[in-house]
């Protein structure tokens, strides 16, 4: 069954509480986790959150804004863009579907988060319905906000298992005046590698720094003043090493767009890593032989796609002392390899969904 149209904060609460006590899987644009192909036999409600959706308060003079969750996320890239601001963790490109709740509680951020934190560094306030049809509120409104639990952090990255996520506040950035990007290719992956750690350890304040595996290809861009950029561009390309290609405009854009890992395939399941930069070389041949791997943030976070079945994954996780979060894929959400402590976010969970009705 699909419990379709909410399309108020109030009609969605109401939602929740009058399909109590069935099961809900909460459902945006179907970019991470697909919806279900046939929702009348799947084994529970799947609640459709794209029509609550709206740009509800936008102070640009005070980056903050405040969006439904339902709200695709490129038209509030656009309303953004309209003002000269941006979401600097890189707005999602894994389709035009993306919803903002989506967005939070995937928890994946994009090339920009190397310099300024991810996605879950910029929410600043959420209200969510939990499974008993409440409406909690964190945070606030304001980028200085009150002390306390931050459940609108909690929810960054909760597959939709602790509520609803009704909206959002956001701080935003105005955008840098000039960009340029520096692509190293190598002609191994150990050549990137090198380059790579070169470029991170150099001190050349990135914007991003990504490595590709299957191509051996590095990408780091620069943002800031357009007439400091020639400068800082010829110290990148110095400590990098190698024959480059410097992009800018639409070629860079273009670059960015098609290393994404946003076109990867959607059959397999595409997986979140954390790493420790320094130990990036070896995770890479931990990983690699499970599929084509991306680096982004500077090495702290691998990005696989894998064919293989998840146990397979996940042993290999584990075996290596490594966690893994499923991003993509009919199972987006499931956690692989070492498994952090349980013992709090079982207790939010308790909290927010005592009877355990979120999947
Ligand atoms: C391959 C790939 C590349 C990506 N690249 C980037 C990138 O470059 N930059 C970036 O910022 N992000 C990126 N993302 C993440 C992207 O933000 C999310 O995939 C997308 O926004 C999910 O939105 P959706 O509406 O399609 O969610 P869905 O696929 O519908 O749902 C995803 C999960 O969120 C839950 N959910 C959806 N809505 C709500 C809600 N209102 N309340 C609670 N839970 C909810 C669902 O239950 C599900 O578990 C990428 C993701 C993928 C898979």
């Amino acid at each position: 069954m699909t419990i379709a149209g909410p399309s108020t904060i109030e009609s969605l609460v109401e939602a929740v509480a009058q399909s109590a006590p069935a099961p809900l899987a909460i459902a945006g644009g179907g970019t991470s986790r697909p919806r279900p192909a046939d929702a009348a036999h799947h084994p529970c409600a799947v609640l459709d959150t794209r029509a609550v959706a709206g740009i509800t308060a936008y102070d640009p003079a005070e980056c903050v804004v405040t969006v439904l969750a339902g709200t695709p996320v490129q038209h509030l890239a656009d309303a953004l863009a309209a003002h000269g601001q941006y979401l600097p963790w890189d707005p999602p490109i894994a389709g035009a579907d993306a919803t903002v709740g989506g967005m939070i509680a995937t928890g994946v951020s994009g090339p920009g988060r190397h310099r300024y934190g991810g996605v879950r560094d910029f929410v600043i306030g959420a209200r969510v319905v939990d499974g008993r049809g409440r409406l909690v509120a964190s945070g606030g409104q304001v980028v200085k906000n009150a002390a306390g639990f931050l459940l609108h952090h909690a929810l960054v990255g909760s597959g939709g298992r602790l509520g609803v996520i009704a909206d959002v506040s956001l701080k935003v950035f105005p955008r840098p005046e000039a960009t340029r990007t520096i692509v190293v290719r190598g002609d191994s992956l150990a050549a990137a590698l090198e380059a790579h750690e070169r470029l991170r350890l150099a001190n050349l304040d990135l914007d991003a720094l990504d490595l590709d595996g299957p191509s051996a290809t590095v990408s780091a861009r620069l943002a800031g003043a357009a007439d400091a950029l020639d400068a800082r561009a010829a110290r990148t390309i110095a400590a990098a090493g190698h024959a480059v290609e410097t992009h800018t405009g639409d070629a860079e854009a273009q670059h960015w767009h098609t290393h994404s890992i946003a076109w990867w395939p959607r059959e397999g399941a595409t997986v979140k890593v954390p790493v420790t930069p320094s130990r990036l070389a070896s995770i890479l041949a931990v990983l690699a032989p499970l599929g084509p791997c991306r680096a982004s943030a500077g090495g702290a976070v691998v990005y696989l796609h894998s064919a293989q079945p998840l146990e397979a994954v996940g042993a290999v996780l584990l075996a290596h002392h490594l966690t893994g979060a499923v991003v993509r894929g009919a199972e987006a959400g499931r956690r692989l390899g070492v498994q952090p402590s349980p013992a709090f976010a079982d207790r939010v969970r308790a909290t927010l969904d005592p009877d355990g009705r979120f999947r």
